[in-house]
């Protein structure tokens, strides 16, 4: 059982390890693609087990809301919010899943930053489960950020003219939005 490891943990490097299951490599450093157990194997290959067992309830095509836990560029890491579909609760316990940077916008985004913001709660479709990991998309007009807070005072944002305000500072900020925001805002 190797060290436990969530999405965008740093691993190591590509002069120390070679990139196996579960792993991604940026600009030379390894990170964790999905919440378990990193292991290195007899010939230098870094991978990471899936701990997560997906909750038998979620399958690709499935609207889901969370809670962006962490961001580690290019993805991010959301906590899934337990939603109740006809009285059954859609998860259990803590679930992660990720988003990629490419499934953010149909346009072209340069970072996750750009668009989300820890703290932020998005509503999202399962693209697919892949060794255990949950991924999202929220490139849809119906996806996106549905409740987001100001990133320097922490209150939250209201929707106005397509920005987003903070009443208490001022402060403006953008964000991939989806269409319910303003549902939420009142
Ligand atoms: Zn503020």
């Amino acid at each position: 059982m190797g060290e436990f490891s969530t999405p965008g943990k740093l691993l190591g490097t590509e002069e120390e390890f070679a990139v196996g299951d579960g792993v991604y490599s940026e600009e030379g450093r390894l990170h964790a693609l999905c919440t378990g157990y990193a292991l290195i194997d007899g010939q230098k290959v870094v991978s990471v087990k899936p701990s997560n067992a997906v909750p038998k309830m979620v399958a690709p095509g499935m609207v889901v809301y969370g809670r962006v836990e962490d961001i580690f560029e290019p993805i991010a890491l959301v906590k899934i919010i337990p939603v109740e579909q006809s009285g059954v609760r859609q998860t259990q316990g803590d679930y992660f899943s990720v988003l990629h940077v490419s499934n953010i916008k149909r346009d072209y985004v340069e970072s996750v930053r750009s668009e989300v913001h820890v703290g932020d709660i998005i509503k999202a479709v399962v693209s697919e489960i892949r060794r255990g990991e949950l991924y999202l998309d929220m490139r849809s007009q119906d996806c996106g950020v549905v409740k987001a807070y100001c990133s320097m005072c922490r209150n939250p944002l209201y929707l106005k003219d397509r920005i987003l305000v903070c009443h208490y500072c001022g402060n403006r900020e953008g964000r991939k939005l989806s269409k319910e925001y303003s549902n939420i805002e009142r």
